[in-house]
This record gives structure tokens, C-alpha cells and sequence, in this order.
């Protein structure tokens, strides 16, 4: 396939990179290509960004046959641009392609593209402390037809926002709201894919819980509602007794690659890493006995998120004063950033310059 570049009228006034919002601000181009069965993927280009024309019967409209990816480029001190390990964000899509019944796409073809798009883009990754640009593909059914079945067309996109640091003032540790009733996905089902309807899903008690003044839930297994899987649209972590334990990978959490990255990093400093989901009960306990010290989630668009408190129906536990980021969580978050931004050397080969 040969990538066709499409030229640019009129490039957009740069945003002010002290106050980017997350997601609100596209770059210039985008990356787009079309499937369609009996051809395959075709007319791969980068164009000016723009709106879609869609069917109103597009069936993605209606049976949300979608899957998405999100990813980063970060400027590094020498002005380069790095993306921080793009080809497991291709594979693991192709993965939910395959589970969603849709096309999969060439990873090695795709990683050239996202690089020639970034190196047109260049200038819109931002250059302030802690500010990525945020990269957001995603894959489509755009048959029109009113019918429960795989679609015959697709569109694959690639969308790109600069972003501001997460957490201004260094990270702050947030209150999680463990939901007893809500369930975020079960044995059998798509958790384990970027799907968009498991986000929708999601919505409702994620509302509960902000009216209630948490910031993330905390979803539990859908079979015993006694199981950690996954909090917000990030994995969790606990420092228990020592060591790094983490719900393991069983269909229904999503395969993160922050938490591949954090289990990795965590193991080379020593830390003994157990993939085994903790209780509601473990919890508990483990805080009002000192075992379990620190607890945090990770995601692409944090990095990692420190966790301040855990409520259950009418309990709260607190780990130490609920505002200070444990050593170890602050540790990882500083690796992994310094490798990101080149601050640190990537023993892991995750970084891939442009
Ligand atoms: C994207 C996502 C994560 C984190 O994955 P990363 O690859 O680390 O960004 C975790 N859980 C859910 C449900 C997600 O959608």
C-alpha cells in the first residue's frame, strides 16, 4: 500500500501548551484508510482533519461495532519525538479486531504511517514539562444497513491532541468508589477489548460515583462481586505485603501496557509481582493492618494514578493520610516518565524514535 499524503490549506493557531485540555484540541491531519470486503485496506492517507460523512444507517451507529487504541509521543530534552512502545497498541487492536469480527490491520505498515503522520504533526507535540501528544486510532464499521452482522466496510482513523500533565502539581491521590452493584464486564465478554460500548456501559455509575464526590470506580468481578478487576478505565495495583499485586489477565481486565510496563519495572527493582486479584475483604483488611501500604492505577493518559481511599457501601479505609503518594507508586511513576522522556536509558527497548 503506498501512503498518499493529502496537502494542508490551513493550519491551525498552535494552543497555549500551559492549559491544554485532554482531548479537546486535534491536530492538523489525520491519518485515514478504507476496507471494504474483497479488496482488503485501501487508499491509505494523511489528510487535512476534518468531519466524516456517514450513513445514518451506518452500522456502528447502531450495533457499535468499533474498537480504539490510545497511545503517546513525547518531546524528549534533545527536541526528538518518541512513541513509547506503538506496536503492542497494534497488535493488541488487532486482537479486539478479531474478537469485534473486524479487519485486521498490517502493525508494521501502520507503525510507518503513525510515524510519517507524527513527523508532519511534529511541531504539535508540546514542549512543556509533563505535556504528550495524545494519539487516538480507531476502527469503524461504516456499512449502511440495518442488521445484526459483521460489516462489510470500515474505516480506520488516526486522530492526534496535544495534552497537558495530568496531575499539574505532581500526582495527587484520588477516592475510589467500589461499586457493589455495576459490573463492568463478565467471563465470556468483550472486557478484555477497547470497545467503545463497554465505555458506555460504564457511564452510569461512574455518574453515581461522582455525585457521590469520588473520583473513579472500582469495578469488582461479575460472577462473586469480591474480586478486584479494574478501576475507571485503568488497571490496579497494590503494594501487599511487599510486593506488587495485580488482577490477572483473564478476559474480562484489559491487557494495559502501562500495566506491562509498571509489572516489568517493578520487577527489575527487585519487587515481587503476584498477578492475583485481591479481595474486596483484602482490602480491608490490608489497610487497617498495614499490609497493603500503597495502591494505584495505570493507564496511558495518567501514567499512574495514586489511590487515597477505598469506600464500600457505608466503609472507608484511608491508606496512610489519603494525600501522600507512596514510594514505591512515586518510584514507578518516575521510571517510567523518565524512560518516556528519555530522562532515563530504555533498558527494555520500548522506545521507538522517529
Ligand atoms: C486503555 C485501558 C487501560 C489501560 O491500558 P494502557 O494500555 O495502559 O493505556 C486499562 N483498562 C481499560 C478498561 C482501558 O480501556
Amino acid at each position: 500500500m503506498q501512503l498518499e499524503v493529502l496537502p494542508l490549506e490551513s493550519p491551525k493557531p498552535r494552543p497555549d501548551e500551559s492549559n491544554l485540555t485532554f482531548g479537546k484540541q486535534f491536530t492538523d491531519r489525520m491519518f485515514v484508510m478504507d476496507y471494504l470486503t474483497g479488496q482488503g485496506w485501501h487508499n491509505p492517507r494523511i489528510q487535512p482533519y476534518q468531519p466524516f460523512v456517514l450513513d445514518p444507517a451506518a452500522m456502528v451507529l447502531h450495533y457499535a461495532q468499533e474498537i480504539f487504541e490510545g497511545m503517546k509521543a513525547f518531546r524528549r530534552p534533545d527536541g526528538k519525538i518518541a512513541l513509547f512502545r506503538p506496536m503492542d497498541n497494534f497488535q493488541r487492536m488487532n486482537c479486539g479486531a478479531r474478537r469485534m469480527c473486524m479487519p485486521e490491520i498490517d502493525e508494521t505498515f501502520m507503525l510507518s504511517a503513525l510515524k510519517e503522520l507524527i513527523r508532519l504533526e511534529g511541531d504539535w507535540v508540546p514542549r512543556a514539562e509533563g505535556t504528550s501528544l495524545y494519539i487516538r486510532p480507531a476502527m469503524i464499521a461504516t456499512e449502511s444497513m440495518l442488521g445484526v452482522r459483521p460489516a462489510d466496510q470500515y474505516l480506520f482513523f488516526i486522530i492526534l491532541c496535544p495534552v497537558g500533565a495530568y496531575y499539574k502539581g505532581g500526582l495527587a491521590p484520588v477516592k475510589i468508589w467500589i461499586s457493589d452493584h455495576y459490573v463492568r464486564a463478565a467471563h465470556g465478554g468483550t472486557g478484555e477489548v477497547k470497545t467503545g460500548g463497554n465505555y458506555a456501559a460504564s457511564l452510569y455509575a461512574a455518574r453515581e460515583a461522582a455525585a457521590k464526590g469520588y473520583d473513579q470506580v472500582l469495578w469488582l468481578d461479575a460472577r462473586e462481586k469480591r474480586h478486584v478487576e479494574e478501576v475507571g478505565s485503568m488497571n490496579m495495583c497494590f503494594i501487599y505485603d511487599g510486593k506488587l499485586v495485580t488482577s490477572p489477565l483473564h478476559g474480562t481486565i484489559l491487557d494495559g501496557i502501562t500495566r506491562r510496563s509498571v509489572l516489568a519495572l517493578a520487577r527489575g527493582m527487585g519487587v515481587a509481582v503476584e498477578e492475583q486479584a485481591l479481595t474486596v475483604d483484602e482490602i480491608f483488611e490490608g489497610v487497617e493492618s498495614g499490609r497493603l501500604s500503597e495502591a494505584f492505577g495505570t493507564g496511558t493518559a495518567v501514567v499512574i494514578s495514586p489511590v487515597g481511599q477505598f469506600t464500600y457501601q457505608d466503609k472507608t479505609v484511608v491508606i496512610g493520610d489519603g494525600k501522600t503518594t507512596g514510594p514505591l507508586t512515586q518510584r514507578l511513576y518516575d521510571t517510567l516518565t523518565g524512560i518516556q522522556y528519555g530522562r532515563q536509558p530504555d533498558v527494555h527497548g520500548w522506545v521507538e524514535l522517529l
